[in-house]
């Protein structure tokens, strides 16, 4: 068994690293420390949808009950639209049990709940990890600050550029995928009277639209994908002018409803889509990797918290079962091996959805589309919703206990 004296490292205080720092203490006992490059804990001020897969996790955590106080949960289902505002389809909100709905939340009021779930002495603010140096048994960590420390073994939830990734293999980098989006939230008293309090999404010819409440209903949040050739070797993210946006969606080709929303927007910022292969490995030895440092994926789907809340939950119960300091290791390849293939799904899945929300789907055949994103919703429910990712780490583990090590 692992106990409260094995040291694990987290690389990264994003909502992957909190969410990995709460389980891991609490259902594998380990101790654990958060290392994070900001001086602060903070995030974009924009949404995110925590989806009933990841409630399922937050709850068996104990945390959902402040989270969901802190988001909003719709008033039900949401809708995919046509670009003039015409049904398509309504999309999944809940899971089949109806225990657990989508709820939007603010991104900054997201980590501040994590953040306060984990011990202040436990988050070490500051520290740039530079490299990771196997040693026999576990690791050595240098961090930019000069700080160097050894640890058992360390988990890589450092993002989208991460450098633990460079530790575990010799993966190509996450490639821009030619889109960007235009983000952002607007206070709802804004909006035209009677605003729906579901999600929404417009379709249309190259672009999408969707919004959603947050905040207790008192924001909405807004994301416009659009392509874009802008080069992203420099900067991924910036300001940018509502004007911009707005003329993405001017025009008598789109809901007069949608362009009454986009003239409530007072603020708004870009950000470029990453995209990403499916990796390979995500372990080398007690090195593993968590969020979108283990699976990049477009946003479609609105999945990739999600699935670092669920990759927390499962390397939580590998861990708790490993068989103490030496057999990290291994509980980390069975980690590996269980995750791995779920993610691969939503990766491939949530480019398929950047391709239908903006009818390049099929050789832009809208029928097609409008008839898959209606089977897409039933299997988002079952397959996606209904998840139990500790339930299935704990079939693993007694499928795993029948192969010899
Ligand atoms: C427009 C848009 C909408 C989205 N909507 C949703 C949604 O509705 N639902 C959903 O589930 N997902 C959504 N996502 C995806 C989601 O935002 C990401 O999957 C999620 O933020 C990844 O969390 P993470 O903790 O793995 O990484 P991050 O949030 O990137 O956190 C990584 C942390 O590591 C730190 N760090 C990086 N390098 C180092 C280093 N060398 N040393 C120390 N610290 C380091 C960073 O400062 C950061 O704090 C969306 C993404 C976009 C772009």
């Amino acid at each position: 068994m692992v106990s409260q004296s094995t040291r694990v490292a987290i690389i990264g205080g994003g909502m992957g690293g909190l969410t990995a720092a709460i389980a891991l203490t609490r259902i594998a006992g380990v101790d654990v420390t958060v290392f994070e490059q900001a001086s602060r804990l903070g995030e974009v001020g924009a949404g995110v949808t925590v989806a009933p897969n990841a409630a399922r996790v937050l709850d068996a955590l104990g945390v959902l009950d402040r989270i969901r106080s802190l988001g909003a949960v719709p008033d039900g289902h949401g809708v995919y639209l046509d670009a003039m505002g015409g049904l398509v389809t309504d999309a999944a909100w809940e899971d089949s049990a109806k225990r657990y709905q989508n709820i939007g939340m603010y991104r900054p009021d997201l980590i501040g709940a994590l953040a306060a779930e984990v011990d202040p002495e436990r988050i070490r603010l500051g520290h740039r990890l530079r490299s990771v140096e196997p040693l026999g048994s576990g690791v050595r960590l240098a961090f930019e600050n000069g700080v160097e420390e050894d640890f058992d073994a360390v988990i890589g939830a450092d993002g989208i550029h991460s450098v633990v990734r460079k530790s575990v293999d010799q993966h190509p980098d996450p490639v821009y995928s030619g889109y960007i989006v235009y983000r952002g939230v607007v206070d709802a008293s804004r909006l035209p009277e009677n605003w729906p309090m579901i999600s929404q999404v417009w379709m249309g010819d190259s672009r999408h639209f969707m919004c959603y409440p947050l905040q207790q209903r008192k924001l909405f949040n807004f994301v416009a994908g659009i392509p874009s050739d802008r080069p992203l070797n420099g900067p991924w993210s910036g300001s940018a002018e509502v004007s911009e946006l707005a003329a993405e969606f001017a025009g008598d080709g789109w809901d007069p409803r949608l362009q009454s929303f986009i003239a409530a927007i007072e603020r708004t910022f870009w950000w470029g889509l990453f995209d990403h292969e499916p990796l390979t490995n995500w372990s080398n030895g007690p090195i593993t990797l968590l969020g979108d440092a283990a699976h990049t994926m477009l946003p479609h789907q609105g999945q990739g918290v999600n699935q670092a809340i669920e990759d927390s939950m499962a390397l939580a119960t590998f861990l708790a079962a490993a068989d103490g300091v030496d057999g990290i290791p291994e509980a980390f390849r069975r980690y590996a091996a269980v995750r791995m293939q779920r993610t691969a799904i939503l990766q491939n899945g949530s480019r398929r959805a950047g391709a239908m929300f903006d009818a390049q789907y099929e050789f832009a055949n809208l029928e097609k589309r409008d008839a898959d994103i209606r089977v897409g919703r039933d299997f988002r429910r079952g397959a996606v919703f209904d998840y139990d990712a500790q339930k299935v780490a704990e079939q693993a583990l007694t499928r795993f206990r029948r192969i010899p090590a």
